[in-house]
């Protein structure tokens, strides 16, 4: 059985892709940062439809704890062939004239250094150089790489540029090794990440701007996530899908 991990998996795009990506035969390892309860929803609901699943606790911006938790999935059984980079935060809408260092840090620690660690990590476990299979990883970024996020989180947004670069260059440097790398920019999604930066209905104030006129539900992104993972889309790496509505 293929084994993938999706980080930040108990809520939001991460659940929706846990649930399809187990839906299509995967073991899913369920990561999460703190709310437990969460992830074992998640799971529960993965097992209670046929699927295998179960969590894995790790901060990925803590190197220790990737580790740790890349090495509980080795101990289950299944191949490791799929990456889902979808953790991220963001937190109060503000200025750049406004921001700290503190946060800056701890935005890309997580956004960016999280991100680099757990491909580190899934490489080692897929590539034909170290014996592995093969596999794919998708990157989950933001319309916000593209659009800058000005007057609400610059950082944010530059931490997704960085998260972009990372796509690209790790695409190139693992192409003979069996491994794709792609990244998937959401536009405005419904999830409980819009009240971590202050604005809990902010998708239904910006999507009168949006062309499709309206903000896009988890599953929307999930599915495409899953495609760029897939065999449907076996000579495709190093690329992005704009998931924005038109954004
Ligand atoms: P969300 O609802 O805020 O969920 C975030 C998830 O990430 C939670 O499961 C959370 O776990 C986990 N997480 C946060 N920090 C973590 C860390 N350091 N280590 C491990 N897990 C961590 O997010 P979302 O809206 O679904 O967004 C998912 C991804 O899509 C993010 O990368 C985001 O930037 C991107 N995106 C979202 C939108 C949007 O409109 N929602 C648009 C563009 C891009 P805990 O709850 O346990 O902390």
């Amino acid at each position: 059985m293929n084994t993938a991990l999706v980080t930040g998996g108990s809520r939001g795009i991460g659940r929706a892709t846990s649930l399809l990506l187990a839906q299509q035969g995967y073991q899913v390892a369920v990561n999460y940062r703190q709310n437990a309860a969460a992830a074992e929803d998640v799971v529960a609901l993965i097992r209670q439809q046929g699927g295998k699943a179960f969590t894995v606790q790790a901060d990925i911006a803590d190197e220790r704890q990737v580790v740790a938790m890349f090495e509980q999935i080795d101990r289950q059984s299944g191949v490791f062939t799929a990456l889902v980079n979808n953790a991220g935060i963001l937190f109060q809408q503000a200025r750049v004239e406004q921001l700290t260092a503190e946060r800056i840090n701890r935005v890309f620690a997580t956004n960016v250094t999280g991100s680099f660690l757990c491909c580190r990590e899934a490489v080692k476990r897929m590539g034909h150089h170290y014996g592995g299979q093969g596999g794919a990883i998708v990157n989950v970024s933001s319309a916000a790489s593209r659009l800058g996020a000005p007057g609400e989180y610059v950082d944010y947004a530059a931490s997704k540029g960085a998260m972009d670069t990372l796509t690209k260059g790790l695409s190139l440097e693992v192409a003979a090794q069996g491994i794709r790398v792609n990244g998937v920019r959401p536009g405005l999604i419904y999830t409980e990440m819009h009240a971590d930066g202050g604005e809990p209905g902010r998708v239904d104030r910006v999507a009168p701007a949006i062309p499709m006129q309206r903000g896009g539900q988890p599953e929307e992104i999930a599915r495409a996530i899953l495609w760029l993972l897939s065999d449907e889309a076996s000579y495709i790496t190093g690329t992005f899908i704009d998931a924005a509505g038109g954004r």
